[in-house]
């Protein structure tokens, strides 16, 4: 989970990990290095650093190394 803190009205609130996770495959996906939520109370969009989102998410266990499948 990750909270996250709307910079245009203040609100935070808490993105659960599997959104963090969802949001991190896709910039990966387009190579973004910012994913955009929308504040869900005053609906503008934030900007929040996938690098900051990659740190939020649960550690994975076993392997580490990043493998190519497919
Ligand atoms: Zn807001």
């Amino acid at each position: 989970m990750m909270q996250v803190r709307c910079q245009w009205c203040g609100w935070s609130y808490t993105l659960k990990s599997d959104a963090v996770e969802a949001a991190v495959a896709a910039a990966e996906a387009t190579k973004a290095t910012h994913h955009v939520e929308n504040c869900p109370k005053c609906r503008r969009a934030l900007k929040i650093q996938i690098s900051e989102m990659k740190r939020r998410l649960p550690r994975k266990s076993g392997t580490a190394g990043a493998e190519t499948s497919s």
